[in-house]
């Protein structure tokens, strides 16, 4: 546990896959955490986080930004339209592009302000209703849609079904990466990143194998 643990442990699954040192881009995933701890991993030097709220980022995010140069948080979960503005300007990555609407908006908003974080879609792997995502079979095109509107789009995002192995849905991802021509794969959290690794992941949202476990009480 902690972050000299998580990054040994992330080096020596990146050498068992043959992958190159540095390939995977470690997001400690800070939501609800005390500050307290996610300053204790930004006095340790780690710069790259993840968020799944706006309000909460937007709470915490600006101030740390600010007394630690070169820290950046990535958005992990759900975007509301009428949050995107401000996402635009908080996020360094929005990972959780998931329907049309969004994408018009980010583009809108992309034009207006001159810039755009890097963007990833999230891809509902496990085709579970209750959860936010594009279906597998709706992936290319929605790919195509949303680079037609100029986003910049990098790679795709998975949130496996707790209830199943991790690993196809790993290795789904990857595929529609590849034949999409997109290099990142976000996938991977406390409990199987390293199995993400093997698949390819170049980002791994990491929160309570850090952090410890977050205290929602
Ligand atoms: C909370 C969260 C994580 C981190 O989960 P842990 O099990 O604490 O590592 C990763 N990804 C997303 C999308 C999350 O919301």
């Amino acid at each position: 546990m902690g972050l000299t643990d998580i990054t040994a442990r992330v080096a020596k699954a990146e050498a068992a896959a043959g992958r190159a040192p540095g390939s995977v881009q470690l997001i400690a995933v800070s939501k609800v955490q005390p500050d307290a701890r996610v300053e204790a991993v930004l006095d340790q030097g780690h710069r790259l986080f993840g968020e799944n709220k706006v309000q909460e980022a937007a709470g915490k995010w600006p101030d740390f930004q600010q007394r630690f140069p070169g820290a950046q948080v990535h958005l992990i979960g759900p975007l509301q339209t009428n949050k995107a503005r401000q996402a635009m300007t908080l996020f360094s990555a929005i990972q959780t592009l998931d329907r049309p609407k969004l994408a018009s908006t980010l583009a809108r908003l992309a034009q207006e302000l001159g810039h755009c974080p890097q963007i990833f879609v999230q891809v509902n792997t496990g085709e579970e209703p209750q959860k936010a995502g594009i279906l597998p079979a709706e992936t290319d095109a929605f790919i195509a849609e949303a680079r037609a509107l100029d986003l910049p789009v990098t790679g795709l995002m998975c949130i496996p079904p707790v209830d199943e192995a991790p690993g196809p849905h790993f290795a789904h991802l990857a595929r529609l990466a590849e034949r999409n021509g997109l290099a990142d794969l976000s996938m991977g959290m406390s409990a199987d990143f390293e199995e993400a690794i093997t698949h390819g992941a170049t980002h791994i949202r990491v929160g309570s194998a850090i952090f410890g476990e977050r205290d929602y009480g």
